[in-house]
């Protein structure tokens, strides 16, 4: 089955008990057993509710994963991933990851005694310089937050089989739409469903999926042990979100690349980060392991300062000042007094995260409309 296909149908039965065509909201903490433990698979929804389980078959179903597990957060999904090593263990990612990966992985987990590498991943190989006999799992973020740099993940993969290393992947700018990380050989992969999954700036929710057994079966242990599970109402609205993910990825991908361009030839712009320019230093990587660049992009403007972009997000009228990606809605942001806040600001600037960096999340909105907006906004500053 293709991608839309399976976008609308994966996952839902009609209702057995009315033929319901959409699966019913399961709001129930519990349910009734026929005599001690025999049940119908469904005994108590930390472990499992009918809503979720749907929701499950449809996100693996889309990353052509066996399993799936959804998740009350993409953190909570990320946690669950990490839960998996032990005191010792080491973890080699990327130096530009997702601010709350970081924070988790510096704050929280090398506290309880594992060991982060946080290093340039545009080049796979550099991987080797860091790996050794305590290395346990690569955690990759492609395309990267706000500088959409690419991490090969074939490549990646290729160096963590030579050690029997587990490859993760968050793959929430992309979505499935754009790229199968586990059809890439990676073991795991991640979403923050809150972002284009959800769709909806409405959710907050995470999935995990994976074709490994094993894996599969020690990950659904600590979800249960551990208890970052969704609710059903989310569950139903994820689950209606994705029936129209391919139509909204068509639209974040065509209006997209219209702006990357625009912006391009604008005169009061400096840099346009967007990776489906063929003079993106990773091009090559992105074309061959996503179908399409998608809706992300970020730009600097030539009169580098904070006040200039404060200004040109102060003029925006379509596009809404806001944290998040993802959703119908444009939106726009600055990295450096958002998201990126905690780092000092010579790191920030070396790391090409300059003052004037504004991060746009393109919407589902009419192209021309967004045109307009940036037009105008630009033409004030
Ligand atoms: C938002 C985001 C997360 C975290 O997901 P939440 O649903 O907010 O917990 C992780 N990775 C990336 C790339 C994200 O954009």
């Amino acid at each position: 089955m293709k991608f839309g296909t399976k976008a609308v149908h994966a996952g839902v039965e009609p209702d057995a008990s009315t033929g319901a065509i959409m699966t019913p909201i399961f709001q129930t903490s519990t349910y009734v057993q026929e005599a001690p433990a025999q049940h119908k698979g469904y005994a108590y929804a930390r472990g499992a509710n009918p809503t979720r389980n749907a929701l499950q078959k449809s996100i693996a179903a889309l990353e052509n994963a066996k399993y799936a597990l959804c998740f009350s957060s993409g953190m909570g999904a990320t946690d669950t991933v990490i839960k998996l090593l032990n005191q010792g263990d080491e973890v080699i990612t990327g130096n530009d990851l997702y601010g709350g990966s970081y924070r988790m992985f510096k704050r929280v987990y090398e506290r309880l005694g594992i060991r982060f590498h946080f290093i340039d991943l545009s080049n796979a190989e550099n991987i080797r310089n860091y790996i050794n006999e305590n290395t346990k799992l690569i955690w990759l973020e492609t395309p990267t937050n706000p500088l959409m740099n690419i991490v090969d993940i074939e490549a990646s993969v290729a160096i963590a089989r030579e050690h029997n290393v587990i490859v993760s992947v968050d793959n929430t700018f992309a979505s499935p739409y754009l790229q199968n990380p586990l059809d890439l050989g990676a073991d795991i992969v991640m979403h923050s469903v809150t972002k284009y999954l959800g769709g909806h700036s409405d959710v907050i929710m995470g999935a995990l999926a994976t074709n490994n057994e094993k894996l599969y079966q020690e990950l659904a242990f600590i979800q249960n042990s551990c208890g970052a599970v969704p609710g059903p109402q989310d569950s139903f609205l994820v689950l209606r979100g994705i029936k129209t993910l391919h139509l909204r990825m068509e639209r974040h991908c065509l209006n997209g690349r219209l702006i990357a361009n625009y912006l391009r030839n604008h005169p009061k712009v400096g840099k346009v980060y967007w990776p489906g320019f063929d003079d993106h230093p990773n091009y090559a990587i992105a074309k061959k392991q996503m179908r399409d660049f998608g809706g992300m992009l970020s730009f600097t403007l030539k009169d580098d300062s904070i006040e200039k972009a404060f200004e040109l997000m102060k003029n925006v009228q379509v596009f809404s000042l806001a944290e998040s990606l993802g959703g119908v809605e444009s939106l726009i942001n600055h990295p450096a007094s958002m998201t990126h806040a905690s780092i000092p600001r010579e790191d920030r600037i070396k790391n090409g995260l300059v003052d004037s960096l504004i991060r746009l999340s393109i919407g589902v909105e009419d192209g021309d409309d967004l045109l307009a907006d940036l037009d105008q906004a630009l033409a004030k500053v």
